[in-house]
């Protein structure tokens, strides 16, 4: 049901927050558009601007490499700076509350962490982006030695251990999906009551179907995006609003 006026879908969200005894968030870059990270398919998004690098390209072209690390250099200043808004410390708030036992999301940018949840009731689906690690033998890597690599060979940097290429810690298309963490996104999704899809697209599959899985579980399901998605449908409350004034209510002292 798309809510025909914001302020009746506030108070119904408020009603079924509050009804709910386990909720699961699922977002998108949508949450983090306040946060000043742009997302990828809003007018100005990071697609209008970058074609996507798809994983076989990274590992098979040393200028796929090379461009990727200009691109993640030149978001540096976005993510080093980012805090987390409304949507995430609303979140935060109802974990906090005992309510959310962890949260479901496609973004890179380790905002929730930031926000509060425990590093380990965060599943990435889509990996992180603020560290980077060899692609060869797992070994972590911050930015800023990547930065100083690149600034010195004029290339993207290499595994200091194996000599493999060093990607940051993100999937990118193409690449597969972290077993452990799909597993535990599923199990989530599949014992709740309450699913909210925030600030994604519902595009990027296979991340799209776990709402549809809470869905077809038993959960209620509500989305809270700008524009229509394709699960608007299916959904028990759809919410057409700012992400940050709709959960702003949510954030608490
Ligand atoms: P998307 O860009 O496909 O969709 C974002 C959606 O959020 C859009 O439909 C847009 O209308 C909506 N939106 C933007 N700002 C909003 C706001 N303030 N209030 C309400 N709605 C708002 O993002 P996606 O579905 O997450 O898929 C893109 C992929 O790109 C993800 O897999 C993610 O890994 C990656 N990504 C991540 C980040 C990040 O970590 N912050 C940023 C860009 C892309």
């Amino acid at each position: 049901m798309i809510a025909t006026d914001f302020r009746s879908g506030l108070e119904r969200l408020g009603d079924m927050i509050a009804e709910a005894s386990v909720i699961v968030p699922f977002t998108g870059a949508g949450i983090s558009t306040e946060s000043g990270i742009p997302d990828f398919r809003s007018p100005g998004g990071l697609w209008a601007r970058n074609r996507p690098i798809p994983f076989d390209e990274f590992v098979a072209s040393q200028e796929a490499r090379d461009e990727s690390w200009r691109r993640r250099f030149a978001m540096q200043e976005n993510f080093a700076a980012a805090k987390p808004a409304r949507g995430h410390r609303a979140l935060a708030a109802l974990y906090k509350a005992g309510k959310v036992p962890a949260i479901i999301t496609q973004n890179i940018d380790n905002l929730h962490q930031a926000s509060g949840f425990a590093l380990d009731d965060v599943i990435e689906l889509h990996g992180n982006t603020t560290y980077a690690t060899c692609l060869g033998c797992q070994k972590r890597f911050e930015i800023a030695w990547a930065k100083d690599r690149f600034d010195e060979t004029g290339e993207a940097p290499s595994c200091s251990e194996c000599g493999q290429a060093v990607k940051t810690a993100t999937i990118s298309f193409g690449q597969s999906m972290p077993e452990d963490e799909m597993r535990r996104a599923a199990e989530l999704a599949r014992n709740c009551d309450l699913f909210m899809a925030i600030g994604s697209s519902l595009v990027v599959w296979p991340a799209a179907g776990f709402p549809l899985l809470a869905r077809n579980s038993g959960a209620k399901l509500v989305i809270i995006n700008n524009e229509p998605t394709e699960q608007d449908d299916i959904a028990d409350l759809v919410i057409h609003h700012d992400i940050g004034e709709t959960l702003g209510p949510f954030v608490g002292n």
